[in-house]
């Protein structure tokens, strides 16, 4: 699982990176706001850690940035201790839990766990794309209503897409959601895209798998039928 911590101050931001490699996650540390919505746009993570006086662009405007982009990765956000206020505002802004500074580390991985855990309860089931329905208990595929037979490659592949719906994932970040590393770039994520466009699109008027040029796929309904 991988963690965004976003915190300009570095001894923090090794600390809590130090801490929660030693819990079992991978971390990106971004060290101001801008840079944390990048890194959240082309990246997909379990949690964001996420400081509010940050350089660039502040903590609560990166909460309202992400959550307009429908990016729903749960936020913890990392206060002053007597900031109620600040703590209101960053809840408002659509952050999920918020953590006192300074921090206990065992509170700082519980409450990473116990956001992991309310995400995946949370997590629907059947995730729908225009007439593309994918069932993430039995990973079963419709497309109106027929069953589409993918291999598991391609399931993951198109779970990975779906579930980031609307936004463009880079090829990087497919090659490292589905298999599982980042180091060997190849055509590889472009070939299983291609048969996994045939299963879903071929003989289907609307199109549901998008290249963006230079950038990487996007599932989406065409403009307009945005559910
Ligand atoms: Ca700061």
């Amino acid at each position: 699982m991988r963690i965004l911590v976003i915190e300009d101050e570095a001894p923090i931001a090794a600390v809590i990176r130090r801490g929660l490699e030693r819990a079992g996650y991978t971390v990106d540390v971004a060290t101001d706001g801008a840079m944390g919505l990048e890194r959240a746009a082309e990246q997909v993570y379990g949690v964001i850690l996420l400081d509010l006086m940050l350089p660039r662009v502040d903590g609560w405007t990166v909460c309202e940035t992400l959550r307009a982009r429908r990016i729903s990765t749960p936020i913890l956000m990392l206060t002053a201790r007597d900031a109620v206020p600040d703590r209101v505002k960053g809840l408002e802004a659509g952050a999920d839990d918020y953590l006192p500074k300074p921090f206990d580390f065992t509170e700082l991985v519980a409450r990473v766990r116990a956001l992991l855990r309310r995400d995946k309860l949370h997590k629907t089931r059947v995730i729908r794309v225009a007439d593309l329905e994918i069932d993430t208990d039995s990973a079963r595929v419709t497309r109106a209503g027929e069953e589409v037979r993918l291999t598991r490659r391609e399931y993951t592949l198109l779970e990975a897409l779906a579930a980031n719906e609307g936004r463009v994932l880079s090829r990087e970040a497919i090659q490292e959601r589905v298999w599982m590393d980042s180091e060997s770039f190849s055509n590889t994520v472009d070939v299983h895209v291609g048969l996994l466009r045939k299963k879903i699109d071929a003989g289907h008027a609307v199109k549901l798998i998008h290249t963006v040029h230079g950038v990487g796929y996007s599932l989406r309904p065409p403009d307009g039928e945005r559910s």
